[in-house]
């Protein structure tokens, strides 16, 4: 209907003739919301609800700054499951494909920890992965978070519904101050909103109320 096309964005060339590719002409409403703060740099809290297209609201901004020159880990993206980072890990994948060589690793519980270590030493640009699995790699000094730009915190609430919020946490701390905090949420009520206020710093809001 009166839906913009991702053109009147202010992205590479690449990630437009890509997204063109995917069949990805109109954004989405809350791609249409929250890339404009996205791709400015400002820290972010989206509400939609499932399905309406939150990943490549964040994959694009991830991938507007990454440097595929540098193999050190740029984005992570938290998420409560591992059904849900392995989709993630692929819509980025996919976003990423006119970029060159983007690794998107996932990293996840219920796999052994050794192969992600090897992946994590052959390097990745972009990592999503379960609070507590990341931990694990924080703990044993696996992983290095100190050059990531854009920090992405998916289905917010179904992390802090499962206990993550101590995890989640001390990844945020091994994170550098001066980054990019992006929310996603299909729900956010008044604790998470409290919890997870440190996180941000004067985020904008965007919430796309379910139609119907
Ligand atoms: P959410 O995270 O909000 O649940 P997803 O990011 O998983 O939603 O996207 C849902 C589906 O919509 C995916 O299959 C994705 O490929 C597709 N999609 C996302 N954005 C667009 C778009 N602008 N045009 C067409 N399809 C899209
Ligand atoms: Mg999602």
């Amino acid at each position: 209907m009166n839906s913009k096309p991702f053109t009147i964005l202010p992205l590479k060339t690449s990630l437009l003739a890509n997204l063109a590719t995917l069949g990805y002409h109109q954004m989405t409403t809350i791609q249409e919301k929250s890339l404009p703060h996205v791709l400015k740099g400002r820290d972010l809290i989206a509400q939609a609800k499932t399905g309406s297209g939150k990943t490549a609201a964040f994959g694009l901004g991830i991938l507007s700054k990454l440097d595929p020159a540098s193999f050190a880990i740029q984005g992570l993206v938290l998420c409560p499951t591992r059904e849900l980072a392995d989709q993630v890990a692929g819509e980025l994948r996919r976003l990423a494909r006119a970029e060159g060589n983007i690794k998107v690793l996932a990293l996840t519980g219920g796999t052994p920890l050794r192969p992600q270590v090897a992946s994590l030493e052959h390097g990745a640009h972009i990592v999503v992965g379960t609070p507590g699995r990341l931990r694990d790699h924080l703990g044993r000094g696996t992983i290095d978070l100190a050059h990531v730009h854009t920090l992405v915190l998916d289905e917010a609430d179904r992390m802090t519904d499962m206990g993550f919020y101590d995890e989640i946490a001390g990844i945020v701390r091994a994170c550098p101050r001066q980054r990019q905090t992006l929310l996603f949420s299909a729900t956010y009520p008044d604790d998470i909103r409290q919890a997870t206020r440190s996180f941000l710093n004067n985020p904008a809001e965007v919430i796309v109320e379910a139609q119907h």
